[in-house]
Order: structure tokens, then C-alpha cells, then sequence
């Protein structure tokens, strides 16, 4: 339905001439082509910036007025703002030089998509909301099935499915509700006796999902000297825990921890899950990107027998944050869980049970077309692209880690089974921290610093969509001259 202009004139702005009317599309074409200009600009000028800018807090609210605008302002004020109000207070994530955390990266193809869905404006809670979304994303995640390889079973055309959410940690906190769930129903116990089991290394989201869901318990489980899971930790935990009469509910293990990257043993602790009866959840929010590659892929194998899986095409498959993939084995029981049904939203689609309504695979109700970035970034790079784009990240950290291994002040502290290097310096904790130090004050690099047993050690995370040989190159100088 076109704007009744009668409604537009009161609904909108008063319309003098000194006033931008906000709903003038033609201003819109305009000011979005400006607007394009100046990302691309931004992103272009990245590498001559320093990776973070130096900001006091308080200091980029200081340049805010008091209060909202009583009058309409103009666009070309906002856009000035970008660069005097926002850009001063950024820390760069897609920066080059961006070598903290994980990546969180974005593309231009991404953007695209973020902005065309951005402007279709649809919320795709249920298929009648808008089919399209919900269509584009199940065969997009079944595409995905095997890209990476993973089980055929996960395909929404065969028993399981796929659906994007905001983050790995909203992804894996379903799973644990679905799990605590499963496990009522089997057992009869109460969420106060349910245990989950992970390793000390996981993520902190599970922790957080255990609060969110009521598990009355989770172990954090000791890890070997690569920081794996050991999976006899968690067979005599769990028989010592049902000695005690608690239950058994959920086991999460990691492919690419947060700290080091390391790689739990899915076959070992799938078994242990199976023959427990025990929901077994993979987070893979970093190390799944990497499965577009074949060679990488022994570090999923044991996933036939995983109940559910998430992975971040927003950390590492070049798709702008939030897009996070959780894929089920089996859809029913995550349906199950969480559908409600109330009167408003019955249709007739719905009941006949031929579509998928995504507001019932996870806890929001409204959710942005998400799958449109993901499309665009899997047609605009290809499979092709997106491999390249791995191989040359994981070639680059490797490269950097021989030159660690070599050096005499230096120690890797854990294998590069995807992008990132950990090391420390040999004169001990002060000596790594001054070094991290040394790297970030340089200004053209960001790497972060973790802790395993009071050990500090440095982490070098390559993966931003802009790095490129020549970056890895220069992050190391700088290491060396002040290791
Ligand atoms: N799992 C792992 C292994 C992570 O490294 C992270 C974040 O870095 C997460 C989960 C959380 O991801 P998200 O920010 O998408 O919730």
C-alpha cells in the first residue's frame, strides 16, 4: 500500500523548507549513496589508521547533546558525525592489523545484504511473515551442510535443520534448554539435579547457559597439555555425580576453543554422550568456518552422533555480526520445546505443518532476514573464495608460528590447528605482557593476552577479512625487535 500523503503531512515532519523530511525517498537514494562512499572510504583507510583509537571513557557521550532534537536534522550532519562522533571512538575490528580475540568480520558483499535487508525491513518470525526469508534461510543452511561437510541428517529436508541466531552463545544456551528438557522427560529429574559437562576451556557461554536454564551443576573438566578435553575426566565425573544421585544432562565440547584454539575429542566424548544418554552439544563458533576446506575436516569427525552444533559465519566466513548457525540432528525436540502457540499468530501454513515457523528453533520471537548477508557472501565469494580466503589465514599463522618456534625468547604453548598462535615469552609472565604491550603500542596491530594456570601468554588471532601477508609480516618485526 502506497503512503496516504493526508496521513504523511501530520504523521511526519512539518514541512518547511529549512526541514529534511526523513521519508523523502529521493533524499534517501541520495544519502544512502553517500553513506556507501563513506564506508567504502572508511574501509579503504583502514590501514593508515592506528587499529584502536585512544578514547577516554565518558569522552564520545561528552560530545552528545543533553537531550534528543526537538527539530529534524540533516543527514549530511549525521554523516559528519560518523567521523567526529563515532570513528574517534572505535576500536577497528576490521582493521588489518585486527589480531585480538577472534575476528568478527564483515565484507563487502555482507554489507550489501545487511542493507537490503535493512530496507525490505520484513520480520521473519513465521513462514507466512515472509516465506522468502524463511525459504532463503533453510536451503542457504542446507547448502551449508555440505560445504562443510557436516552430517546429511542436519538438513531441514531430512530429520534435523538449521536456523541463524544472533550468536554462538544464544545458540548454545537453546541447545542447553532443549537438553535440560529431553532429560526432564527421560529422568523425571528437576533441573537442580542436572548436571553439564564441559572442559575448563569452553566458552564461557556454556557457564551462562547453565545459569539461564537452572542446571543445578556444570564441571568445568581439567584438559590435556593441548588444552583437549580428557574424555576419562568426564566418565569418572559423571559416575561420581550419579553416585551422588544427580543427572547426567548435557555435554558441550569445543572444535577451536576461545583461548587456544584446541580441539576436544568429539568421537570419545560422543560415545560417552550416547552411551549416558546425555545431549551432546559442539560449540564450533570459530574452528567450523575452516571445515569449507577438506583438510581441516578430521577435526569434526564423531559429529554423526552430536545432538546439536553451532558455528559463527560472523567470526570467520567474512558475514558481518550477528550470524550464527546452530544446526539439530533431530528438529523435533528443539520444536517441541519451544513452541507456543498463542491465538495471534495461528495461519493457516502453520497448521499444516508443511513450513518452518523459525520463531519456534529458538527464545526470540521477532528476527531480521539474516540469511540475506549469507547468501550474498556465499554467492559473491563462492566456495572457491571462501577457501582461499582460509588457507591463506591458517598459511599465514603457521608461517608466523615457525618464526615463534625458531625464536630463542619465544614458546609456543599450543598446536595452530586453525588461525591462531599462542605463545609466551621465555622470561615469564611480566616479560609476555610487556611484549603484548610492546605489539599493541606500535598502534598498526591488536593482539590479546590470556591466562591458563597463571601462565600468561599471548594470543595472535589471524582472520580479519583485510589481513593480508604483508600485515603477518609486520605484526612479526615488531614482535621480534621487542621479544
Ligand atoms: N564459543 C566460542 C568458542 C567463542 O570463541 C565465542 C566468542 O568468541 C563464543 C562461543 C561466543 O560467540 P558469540 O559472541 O557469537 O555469542
Amino acid at each position: 500500500m502506497s503512503p496516504d500523503p493526508d496521513q504523511q503531512d501530520t504523521a511526519a515532519m512539518p514541512q518547511t523548507s529549512a526541514v529534511p523530511d526523513p521519508l523523502d525517498l529521493e533524499a534517501f537514494r541520495g544519502n544512502a549513496h553517500a553513506l556507501v562512499d563513506w564506508i567504502t572510504d572508511y574501509l579503504a583507510g583502514l590501514d593508515s589508521r592506528p587499529v584502536r583509537e585512544s578514547v577516554e571513557p565518558g569522552e564520545i557521550r561528552n560530545k552528545l547533546p543533553d537531550c534528543a532534537p526537538e527539530a529534524a536534522e540533516s543527514f549530511t550532519e549525521m554523516l559528519a558525525d560518523l567521523d567526529r562522533v563515532v570513528v574517534p571512538g572505535l576500536a577497528h575490528w576490521q582493521h588489518p592489523g585486527w589480531f585480538a580475540f577472534f575476528p568478527c568480520q564483515s565484507s563487502p558483499p555482507s554489507v550489501l545484504g545487511e542493507l537490503a535487508a535493512a530496507g525490505l525491513g520484513v520480520q521473519g518470525m513465521m513462514w507466512a511473515t515472509s516465506p522468502a526469508a524463511t525459504e532463503i534461510e533453510a536451503q542457504v543452511l542446507d547448502w551449508l551442510v555440505d560445504l562443510l561437510n557436516v552430517p546429511q541428517r542436519w538438513k531441514t529436508t531430512a530429520e534435523g535443520g538449521g536456523v541463524i541466531q544472533a550468536g554462538a552463545s544464544t545458540a548454545t544456551h537453546t541447545a542447553m534448554v532443549v537438553a535440560r528438557e529431553a532429560c526432564r522427560q527421560r529422568s523425571g529429574a528437576s533441573a537442580e539435579e542436572m548436571v553439564a559437562y564441559t572442559s575448563s576451556q569452553a566458552h564461557s557461554s556454556l557457564e551462562k547457559g547453565a545459569l539461564l536454564t537452572g542446571f543445578g551443576h556444570i564441571r568445568l573438566l581439567d584438559v590435556d597439555s593441548d588444552f583437549a578435553a580428557k574424555p576419562e575426566a568426564f566418565l569418572e565425573q559423571i559416575a561420581a555425580d550419579r553416585r551422588n544421585g544427580l543427572t547426567p544432562a548435557f555435554l558441550g565440547s569445543s572444535v577451536g576453543t576461545t583461548a587456544t584454539a584446541a580441539v576436544d575429542p568429539l568421537p570419545a566424548l560422543g560415545e560417552i554422550a550416547r552411551s549416558e544418554q546425555i545431549w551432546h552439544h559442539v560449540d564450533a563458533a570459530y574452528g567450523g568456518s575452516a571445515m569449507v576446506c577438506d583438510e581441516f575436516r578430521h577435526h569434526q569427525q564423531g559429529l554423526e552422533i552430536v545432538d546439536s552444533y553451532t558455528f559463527n559465519p560472523h567470526k570467520w566466513l567474512a558475514t558481518n555480526i550477528e550470524c550464527s548457525v546452530m544446526w539439530v540432528a533431530d528438529r523435533r525436540p528443539l520444536i517441541e520445546t519451544l513452541s507456543v502457540k498463542p491465538p495471534y499468530l495461528r495461519n493457516p501454513a502453520s497448521d499444516s505443518g508443511q513450513v518452518i515457523d523459525y520463531r519456534d528453533w529458538h527464545a526470540p520471537l521477532g528476527r531480521p532476514f539474516r540469511a540475506l548477508k549469507l547468501w550474498f557472501v556465499l554467492r559473491s565469494f563462492g566456495a572457491e573464495g571462501l577457501r582461499q580466503m582460509i588457507r591463506n589465514h591458517v598459511g599465514w599463522a603457521r608461517g608466523l608460528a615457525t618464526r615463534i618456534d625458531e625464536h630463542p625468547r619465544l614458546e609456543r604453548i599450543a598446536p595452530v590447528h586453525f588461525a591462531l598462535v599462542s605463545f609466551v615469552h621465555n622470561d615469564g609472565n611480566a616479560a609476555t605482557d610487556a611484549l603484548a604491550k610492546a605489539v599493541n603500542a606500535d598502534g598498526r596491530f591488536f593482539v590479546t593476552v590470556s591466562e591458563h594456570q597463571e601462565q600468561r601468554f599471548v594470543r595472535v588471532s589471524v582472520g580479519s577479512t583485510w589481513t593480508t601477508k604483508r600485515h603477518v609480516e609486520q605484526l612479526w618485526d615488531v614482535i621480534a625487535s621487542n621479544a
